[in-house]
């Protein structure tokens, strides 16, 4: 019987690749080579990494699509280091959400920002519809500064989850109308023309609830209690937005939290270009993700209370690193879907309490283990 098993088998398998791009047209096998522009990486102490040390301040950066051929290709086309794969501590993240095997990024974000699962294209509900406490609105009460930095539009579903609660994630305008009613001190997104194109209601809302800048050097940043900062543009010439906002966010934050602060970090444009199967925008848009986490690390290496989780949302591109070179860079990657995959992401974390972290948990476990840490009671 043996003999006739193997070509049986072959068959079935040769059938079941059929039938899966049929029903998947988003399987795609593009090919794509490419080298990074070289930047340093920073590698902390640990002296307080995996600590029972209190942890006073949470800053959870997010790569939106960042999954292991991201993280691989961007460490080996950076000369086989990151700032995030410096670190120590390591686990991974399941990403399904309460009604698909593969999430969106509102689903996951809310997942994030919450601790629970919701359906896909939910910001900040339920799969009831209702709305349910994020993370800034479990903290503020105990005296915890909050904010959030992105470089999607201020409604891109991660940034909304932190503030908003609308159950369809393209309800833009819906969207920014929340802002004036949630709790954030801080906010940073795209972009200046986005905002100017809300309806004139909702930006005067938010102009008596914020100060709106549009320059992170104007002076009304000092002495404001509340920031919106809203730079030009969030795309690739963008410069160093990213890495300097998360300074500026860190440094307004901490000043103005009696108890800490929690800062989420999103560098949003990895999804973006996976979906389209660009592997050089892909890796700068990693490298300078990977700038943002370093100053969270240096911050959290002088402060000694500060956690720093980096993870993702789901992966995008089923993006598989197939060669390269470590000396020259160069990296040789396969973009096998232009969709969303199901697979684990990778998650990192620095500073006190960073070991509770490591193993695999759900996404909506990390939002709860910095609440826990945090002291808040849900
Ligand atoms: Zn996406």
């Amino acid at each position: 019987m043996k003999k006739y098993l193997a070509p049986i088998l072959a068959l079935f398998c040769a059938s079941q690749v059929l039938s899966a791009q049929t029903e998947n047209r988003e399987i795609t096998a593009a090919l794509a080579e490419s080298y990074a522009e070289l930047q340093s990486t920073y590698t902390p102490s640990f002296k307080v990494d995996g600590t029972n040390a209190k942890v006073r301040n949470v800053i959870l950066l997010i790569g939106d699509g960042m999954g292991h051929g991201a993280v691989n290709a961007a460490m080996y086309a950076n000369g086989g280091a990151l700032t995030m794969t410096n670190l120590r501590t390591f686990g991974l993240v399941r990403t399904q959400s309460a009604d698909n095997f593969t999430t969106d990024s509102a689903a996951s974000g809310t997942a994030y920002a919450t601790g629970q699962k919701t359906n896909n294209g939910f910001v900040g509900m339920n799969t009831e519809r209702e709305p349910i406490p994020n993370i800034p609105e479990y903290l503020t009460p105990l005296g915890y500064a909050c904010g959030v930095l992105s470089t999607d539009d201020l409604n891109g579903a991660t940034p909304a989850v932190f503030y908003a609660h609308q159950a369809a994630r393209g309800e833009k305008e819906a969207i920014w109308a929340d802002l004036p009613a949630s709790v954030l001190k801080f906010a940073s997104a795209g972009t200046q023309s986005t905002f100017e194109s809300m309806p004139l209601a909702t930006q005067d809302a938010i102009k008596k609830t914020f100060t709106v800048v549009y320059d992170p050097k104007d002076p009304a940043v000092a002495g404001s209690e509340r920031l919106l900062y809203l730079p030009e543009s969030v795309h690739l010439d963008r410069g160093d937005y990213l890495p300097a906002t998360t300074e500026m966010a860190i440094n307004y934050l901490s000043q103005r939290g009696k108890k800490g602060f929690f800062l989420m970090v999103e560098g949003a444009r990895i999804d973006k270009h996976e979906h389209s199967n660009e592997l050089p925008e892909t890796l700068a848009e990693m490298l300078d993700f990977d700038k943002a986490v370093e100053a969270a690390v240096r911050f959290a290496e002088q402060d000694g209370h500060t956690l720093v989780v980096i993870s993702a949302d789901h992966e995008t591109g089923a993006t598989l690193l197939t060669g390269g070179d470590l000396e020259t860079g160069f990296v040789r990657v396969s973009f096998t879907s232009k969709s969303h995959t199901p697979m684990m992401v990778p998650l990192f974390a620095y500073g006190p309490h960073s070991r509770d972290f490591a193993g695999v948990q759900e996404n909506s476990d990390v939002a709860n283990k910095i609440l826990q840490l945090l002291g808040a009671k849900k």
